[in-house]
């Protein structure tokens, strides 16, 4: 099977976790701030607080932000529900507006101005232009879920420098742009908002050696949302080599365009903007005849995905009322969606036999 999307790891990191197993520290040892700094001089971010998952990455910002009841907290419905869920988790309100047709993200000029906090998701790697943004009102929290965006650039710079918001969450599930097996970060230039997803982290505990050498305090309810000292050995490791994945992403894109744009019945996904870099986590193409498409592919050995079943059409999602105008550009956008393969490791040899099994498919053959 040809997957749309696979990790690529390496004898060098397969190196670093065996180095660490082998040290003093499986938990709460030093590589966990290695792999914190290094992540904070890559986004150039000030603060950079590792989790063990995107979604507690997520959950910790949500709390971070004082978002609680009553909070509207707004987001894309193509995305995956763990954003949404951010909001619910901490008793806020998860909201949606709708997409820009042509960039798949967010229309920030739709926001309410009921909006207490806005999620913009980075969707497929394409940076959400942030800096560009006409708000009517700009809310007070803006957390930007660069899941599928770590590597790309925006025109402020790395996506996670929080030029224009106030936190950025990571993934590293094995299909993001890098991996701990399981894991998530936080970054933020604001060392109140660090010291808050720390301690949110780590079970709200305080130390108090100055009371007793022993002592610690507890006053807010926490969570334990740790990651690991080798799951950060591995994500250092991976993080040296962000660069040339990310090349190679855009690399398998220019094939693509390449191989289909002869293709009348595809559409495409937007290319960055002179200036910014896509991250290409996803290469979600839009095609009339998605559902014979994706089981054709299937049929061939190729494995694609949709990326997403829309937030709102989840049982789950009945709290959510739509704007009064529905979410059209999201609804025509889920017929159509289709993501094809795109990771680092995928051979030419794979990708030819994707844009092949394509191209049979529209002619008939
Ligand atoms: C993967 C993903 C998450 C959740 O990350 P996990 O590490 O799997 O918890 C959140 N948002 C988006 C957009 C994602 O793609």
């Amino acid at each position: 099977m040809i997957s749309y999307g696979r990790q690529s790891i390496d004898e060098d990191d397969i190196a670093a976790v065996v180095e660490t197993l082998r040290g003093d520290w499986l938990t709460q040892g030093p590589t966990i701030q290695r792999f914190e700094d290094a992540i904070s001089d890559f986004t150039q971010a000030q603060h950079a607080v590792a989790f063990s998952s995107g979604t507690a990455a997520l959950h910790a910002a949500a709390y971070a932000a004082g978002l609680g009841p009553g909070s509207l907290a707004y987001t894309s419905p193509l995305t995956f529900m763990a954003t949404a869920n951010a909001a619910r988790y901490v008793g806020a309100s998860p909201r949606l507006i709708d997409i820009d047709s042509r960039s798949l993200n967010l229309d920030l000029r739709l926001l309410p101005c009921d909006a207490d906090a806005v999620l913009p998701v980075h969707y497929a790697g394409l940076p959400v232009g942030l800096e560009q943004a006409k708000w009517t009102t700009r809310p007070k929290v803006v957390i930007e879920d660069a899941a599928h965006a770590l590597g790309a650039l925006s025109y402020s710079g790395p996506v996670g420098n929080c030029a224009n918001s106030d936190m950025t969450i990571f993934s590293f599930h094995p299909v993001k742009p890098v991996t701990t097996g399981e894991g998530g970060m936080v970054t933020t230039n604001n060392a109140e908002l660090a010291d808050r997803l720390r301690l949110f982290r780590n079970h709200g505990i305080v130390r108090r050696p100055e009371k007793d050498p022993w002592y610690y305090e507890i006053s807010t309810l926490g969570m334990h949302y740790r990651m690991t000292d080798f799951q950060a050995a591995l994500g250092l490791s991976q993080l040296k080599k962000l660069g040339s994945f990310i090349e190679r992403r855009n690399e398998i894109a220019v094939q693509y365009q390449r191989g289909l744009s002869e293709l009348e019945d595809v559409a495409l996904p937007p290319e960055a903007p002179p200036g910014v870099v896509h991250g290409y986590h996803l290469y979600p193409i839009r095609v009339k005849a998605r559902r014979e498409l994706f089981q054709f592919l299937l049929d061939k050995g190729i494995s694609p995905q949709v990326h997403y079943v829309p937030i709102h059409h989840h049982t789950i999602s009945k709290d959510i009322p739509l704007p009064p105008a529905g979410l059209p550009n999201t609804e025509k956008a889920y017929q159509e969606l289709i993501s094809l393969p795109i990771y680092p490791g995928l051979s030419r040899e794979s990708q030819s036999t994707v844009i092949s099994a394509i191209k049979k498919f529209f002619s008939g053959a």
